[in-house]
């Protein structure tokens, strides 16, 4: 006989969803029981799934077999306690509980009226974050600024990108895209050339500056001097810097304040990534290596990251809303309402890519009650005193030598060749690597210097804290 589809039934929720959270934190207790880096061959699932979907429903119980028995061999477990690699990407019972409750009310808050808890939410919530950042009184939503919840912080700096594009050209004119030029240095992430491509900059006007040794690969206010220098001869406009605090291969910190100096005499858009690194500044000690932020017109950090709030959750903050609302703007008749067209309220689709937004404000929210200011400072500190740890463990080996100083909880070092030879070095770092996570019993990643040299990174410190803390 044919099942009748009945609405959400809340007695079967229960049920169902008690059943899942009992699945999860059964997964939680067995997580160091599995290889961390999935050991699966690609193509794998193919041979354990059928071809197509089931005509008639499964029950949850077959479901949660098949994850057990087929998808969990497949993932890779990014909350073990023996995650090292890349950058963290913590969870916690708070973030967890913000995802769901999220997922439970699923709504979907475009504009005010969707929902307006989740825009308001968002709107203290991101000002809340920015007080706790020491940010400057411009990013707070009681000014022409305010912060906003992105997905990540490529789609961040591709709207910013877009909001400092529109601005330049209702100055310069529409026609004059093909004189914008960007700066970064060579440590940049990738999400900024992303965010030139889909924004139209063209190629040749992506300025990727070398950065070195001598600087800790930080990007020098010199050298980007004189780019421009050379770039206004020759009649371009300098649009965007975008400088980073904790680049991805060794976070290196560019120096703010003077960078900020040379966007401001070249009246460009500065903005900083700190999509690793800022979370660290919430606890004073560690607050000047964002010195210079007052002078930014955008600013970001990933709460996904390093601040225990499940993923996603990229937060941005921008002093000139208005730049990113009329790059991003659009007024359909059916999106009309009188909160709105009043002007009274922010609509955040507004401010992003899609139209439709998760209420993502309520895990942030929930990680800043249910751990307190002081807790999660705690939490950053133990990060970056593992990382010492580590650090000096590699220092004491001979065969080892830190690479990069550490600054934050990221620590890079390599195997040293015998005879100083660099392509050795390589093959016996790429060896190493691939030896240890082939064990399954650690998983750690790497990067390539502007040397050319491999070396190891460690860092994701914290499923560690996690099982100590929470
Ligand atoms: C992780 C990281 C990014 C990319 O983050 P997504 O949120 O995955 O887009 C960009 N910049 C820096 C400095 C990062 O650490």
């Amino acid at each position: 006989m044919e099942e009748r589809l009945k609405p959400m039934d809340a007695e079967q929720l229960r049920e169902s969803a008690h059943r899942m959270v009992d699945f999860i934190a059964d997964y939680y207790k067995s997580i160091e029981s599995f290889p961390v880096l999935s050991q699966v061959e690609p193509g794998y699932l193919r041979k354990l799934l059928p071809d197509s979907a089931p005509d008639h429903p499964e029950s949850l119980q077959q479901v949660l077999e098949d994850v057990q028995a087929k998808i969990l061999p497949g993932v890779t477990h990014w909350q073990s306690p023996n995650y090292f690699a890349y950058y963290p990407s913590n969870s916690s019972i708070a973030g967890f509980m913000g995802e769901m409750l999220s997922a439970g009310l699923n709504i979907v808050g475009f504009s005010w009226i969707t929902s307006p808890a989740a825009t308001e939410l968002e709107i203290i919530v991101l000002d809340w974050l920015a007080k706790l950042l020491n940010l400057p009184d411009d990013f707070l939503s009681t000014g022409p600024g305010g912060g906003v919840i992105q997905g990540t912080a490529s789609e961040a700096v591709l709207v910013v990108l877009l909001a400092a594009r529109d601005k330049f050209l209702s100055r310069i004119g529409k026609s004059s895209l093909d004189k914008l030029v960007v700066y970064s240095s060579d440590q940049t992430h990738s999400a900024l050339q992303k965010a030139c491509q889909i924004g139209g900059i063209y190629p040749e006007n992506c300025r990727v500056l070398k950065t070195d040794a001598s600087t800790n690969y930080a990007l020098s206010p010199d050298l980007l001097n004189e780019v421009i220098s050379q770039d206004i001869s020759t009649g371009l406009v300098p649009f965007l810097l975008c400088a980073t605090v904790g680049t991805t291969s060794s976070t290196a910190v560019d120096p703010l304040p003077a960078l900020a100096t040379v966007a401001k005499r070249n009246g460009m858009w500065f903005h900083i990534d700190a999509a690793y690194a800022g979370s660290a500044c919430i606890c004073p000690e560690y607050r000047p290596y964002i010195d210079g932020v007052e002078e930014a017109d955008s600013f970001n950090m990933n709460a996904h990251k390093w601040f225990l709030t499940n993923f996603d959750c990229s937060a941005l903050w921008i002093k000139d809303r208005k730049a990113l609302i009329q790059a991003l703007s659009t007024n359909p008749e059916f999106l009309k309402n009188k909160a709105s067209q009043a002007n009274m309220v922010v609509d955040y689709r507004d401010w992003q890519i899609p139209l439709g937004r998760r209420f993502r404000s309520l895990k942030l929210w929930m990680v800043l009650r249910l751990y307190g200011v002081q807790n999660l400072q705690q939490y950053i500190r133990n990060h970056i005193e593992l990382a010492r740890q580590f650090e000096d463990l590699v220092i004491q080996d001979p065969r080892f030598e830190v690479v990069t100083p550490r600054i934050f909880s990221l620590v890079c070092f390599r195997l040293l060749s015998p005879d100083n030879d660099g392509d050795k070095g390589n093959k016996l770092n790429r060896d190493l690597l691939d030896t240890v996570n082939s064990t399954g019993k650690i998983f750690i990643s790497h990067t390539v210097s502007s040397l050319g040299y491999i070396h190891l990174t460690l860092c994701s410190w914290g499923s560690i804290d996690r099982r100590e803390t929470c």
